[in-house]
């Protein structure tokens, strides 16, 4: 949650922010990481692949709880918010109450799982994710607040419980119909490990991140993705659409079921250029996603870099989900020696892109990519090399 740059965030001082905040020290303090998708963009809610890792950016949380049912919310992110408050006998949503939602969201979707709230908390977060740049920041937001509710009440629930829970936080209480993914990467994830995923049957594995001399250069656009989620939830009824006509004619439950040979003589059941244009990103990324995991498997990194590229241009040009701003990044990355291959992360139309680089390359693509941004666009990007963190839990302090 800021733009432009980062600051150290660590446990000693979001512990001294509470304490500066509220008057005394915080009970407990917690970490959630941002994560990144190697591949397979848009496959989650497909019935697809994914290949996501935590970062070691997320979301600092201290909390204390309290005797009353009153729940008190800071964020370091936003101060102009000031202290936002509800009770926890009302978890309704409003809209008026900003970030405060995802918090809440957390609570009435655990609540629906029958959690028991009979006090309130004390909450002070602060991140150093970029806002709205697709390292998924609210997901982690709501991972915090999933693993402190779990700490404060006692509750009986799964790590994979918080998970689903916050998915249904985006999808039920704030309106995105986003899947899986970035609840699962910030929940599951394990320092130095990708997750494969298949989101079809929920098989998982962990998949250490060897990418040879290279390394995973985040490049942020700064440019925020705030009118996504409108376009997401199009997107995802396209390939609805795209889906029901398939099945007129084929017994598959997801495009995710369909090999590219399958969709390429299912067309014709679609027979409309944009929805063929887009359930063919659904099915030909998961396909690139498989064929990824086999090139690390192979230790094939150029393949693998060729993959990660041919899935920018399709979501450039069939999912048409990119931005001039996120192709200028990929573009100039993708012309630099020493850089495998690059693509948009996240929900596309702004936040950022990711290119595999070598590690001896990488003030060099900075330098290059930055100049050409900034003199295109009239402000910088922000670069940062991504590290594999674990996923949500209890720290330290
Ligand atoms: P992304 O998840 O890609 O970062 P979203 O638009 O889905 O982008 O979520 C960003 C929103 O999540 C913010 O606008 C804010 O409401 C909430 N959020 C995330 N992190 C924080 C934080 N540290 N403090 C307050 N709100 C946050
Ligand atoms: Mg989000």
């Amino acid at each position: 949650m800021l733009k432009g740059g980062l600051y150290i965030m660590d446990a000693a001082s979001i512990k001294q922010e509470y304490q500066d905040a509220f008057d005394v020290a915080p009970q407990s303090v917690f970490f959630s990481p941002g994560r990144i998708n190697l591949i397979g963009e848009h496959t989650d809610y497909n019935g697809g692949h994914v290949f996501p890792c935590a970062i070691t950016l997320g979301t600092y949380g201290a909390a204390s709880p309290r005797t009353d049912t009153t729940v008190r919310l800071y964020s370091g992110n936003l101060p102009k918010d000031g202290v936002l408050t509800f009770d926890v006998n009302d978890l309704s949503f409003n809209k008026g109450f900003g970030w405060g939602n995802y918090p809440k969201g957390m609570l009435y979707e655990l609540a629906k799982k029958g959690a028991k709230f009979d006090h309130g908390f004390d909450l002070y977060v602060h991140g150093n994710l970029p806002d709205g740049s697709g390292l998924s920041s609210s997901a982690s937001l709501e991972l915090l607040v999933g693993v402190i509710a779990k700490k404060l009440y006692n509750l009986e629930v799964e790590q994979m419980d918080l998970v689903y829970a916050g998915q249904q936080v985006e999808n039920d209480y704030i309106g995105l119909n986003s899947g899986i993914m970035d609840q699962f990467a910030i929940g599951m994830g394990k320092k130095d490990q990708a997750m494969f995923l298949d989101v079809n049957t929920m098989k998982y594995e962990y998949y250490p991140v060897d990418l040879g001399d290279n390394v995973v250069l985040i490049m942020n656009s700064n440019k925020s993705h705030d009118l996504a989620s409108s376009k997401y939830n199009e997107r995802r009824s396209q390939c609805e659409e795209a889906l029901r006509r398939i099945q007129q004619g084929v017994n598959v439950k997801t495009l995710g079921d369909l090999t590219k040979e399958q969709f390429d003589q299912a067309t014709y059941l679609i027979n409309d250029a944009t929805l063929i244009r887009r359930a063919r990103h659904a099915v030909f990324e998961n396909q690139r996603t498989i064929d990824a995991k086999q090139a690390l498997d192979d230790h094939d990194l150029k393949t693998f870099g060729h993959l990660v590229s041919a899935s920018h241009i399709s979501l450039q040009y069939d999912y048409e989900v990119s931005v001039p701003e996120l192709d200028t990044l990929v573009d100039t990355a993708w012309a630099q020696d020493g850089v495998l291959g690059a693509r948009i992360i996240g929900g596309g139309f702004g936040g950022c892109a990711i290119a595999i680089v070598s590690r001896d390359q990488v003030d060099h693509v900075k330098e290059v990519v930055g100049d050409t941004y900034l003199k295109r666009f009239g402000y910088a990007a922000d670069f940062y090399v991504a590290e594999i963190a674990d996923g949500t839990h209890e720290v330290t302090a």
